[in-house]
């Protein structure tokens, strides 16, 4: 028999479903409150504790209706072990954009971690959350969303990028970047983000953590809706939390992550109009043909868009219309294939 938990103030019997507010009062200058919703299922039986988030970039939502059909499925009475959701950042998700208006920072929420109670409304926010539900977790998946088109990937960080991270830590992110199931796993080489996320917060302080980017922006395009779930419910699963069948792809490529994007991107140096001659998933060789750039005016051929190394095509440009110096095609090295 498990002992019941309590999160933020609120206690949670074994097998109980519960849902909570972090609340900070005087936030706002009109004197309203912050609130942050969370909720705790807490299972009957002791275990390990998972805390996941969605949205702390406001506009990627993407991973909430997997959450929905996992969190509304389960059943505390049959669990052994904790489930920590939250919705991060009420400010910019109610903006729907990545980084609210009232602390409009770089990279959002996601440059603070782990908080700062003197800081600003951001900072504030996230020191709350870390201090008062990620405490509790001993492992962290941080749902976050890219473009629309893009593939499905999850982040983590290779093993000695961070002094403080061991490298048990670092190898389990990478065991639950397998389990989470989306066809691409991106390993950062790299430190990533001025390591101020809170995926390397929570490996610096011990705990492994990963950011899956889900696909799509807004639709909810099903096959992605089933990444999440079965990810999320992959790493439940794993750590002996619910019982079942996992759901894992045949095959998973690992790709490299490097801070400096001229190193993996191919890049227009002529302003004109883009057509691709390769596909995402393709691989390609150093110095091999990726696509062309023709003028508007006379239908010429300016460049021929050549691959910075080997690799594979990890993104396409979607608008035709470049300028000089615009991003197209990422070919990030292919690590690894693994078949499952
Ligand atoms: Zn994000």
């Amino acid at each position: 028999m498990n002992d019941p938990i309590t999160v933020a103030g609120l206690t949670v019997n074994p097998g109980e479903k519960k849902n909570g507010l972090l609340t900070i009062p005087e936030f706002f200058a009109d004197g309203q409150a912050m609130e942050i919703p969370f909720t705790v299922l807490h299972g009957k039986e002791k275990g390990k504790t998972l805390y996941v988030q969605v949205a702390q970039h406001g506009s990627e939502v993407m991973g909430l209706e997997g959450l929905r059909r996992l969190i509304t499925g389960l059943a505390p009475e049959l669990m052994d072990g904790t489930l920590i959701y939250c919705l991060p950042n009420p400010l910019a998700f109610r903006e729907r954009a990545r980084a609210t208006i009232l602390d409009p920072k770089p990279g959002g929420m996601n440059r603070v971690w782990p908080g700062d109670p003197h800081g600003s409304l951001t900072e504030r926010m996230a020191y709350l959350i870390w201090t008062e539900l990620v405490v509790h977790a001993d492992e962290v998946v941080d749902l976050h969303t890219a473009g629309r088109n893009a593939p499905v990937w999850v982040f983590y960080e290779a093993d000695g990028v961070s002094k403080l991270a061991s490298s048990e830590t670092a190898l389990r992110s990478e065991e639950m970047a397998h389990l989470f199931g989306a066809p691409i796993l991106y390993v950062e080489a790299e430190a990533y983000g001025g390591r101020k996320t809170l995926r390397a917060s929570c490996v610096d302080n011990g705990i492994p953590a990963i950011v899956p980017e889900l696909g799509g922006f807004s639709q909810l395009d099903e096959e992605t809706v089933m990444i999440a779930y079965n990810g999320i419910r992959n790493i439940m699963l794993n750590l002996g939390i619910i019982e079942g069948d996992m759901a894992i792809p045949e095959t998973q490529v690992k790709l490299e992550w490097l801070a400096e994007p001229k190193k993996f991107y191919a890049y227009a140096d002529k302003g004109g109009i883009f057509i691709p001659e390769v596909k995402m998933g393709d691989t390609v060789e150093e110095g091999g043909r990726l696509g062309i750039i023709y003028s508007p005016r006379t239908f010429e051929t300016i460049q021929v868009l050549k691959a910075p190394q080997t690799g594979y095509i990890f993104t396409i440009r979607e608008d035709p219309v470049v300028h000089q110096g615009d991003p197209l095609i990422s070919v990030p090295r292919l690590l690894e294939r693994t078949k499952n």
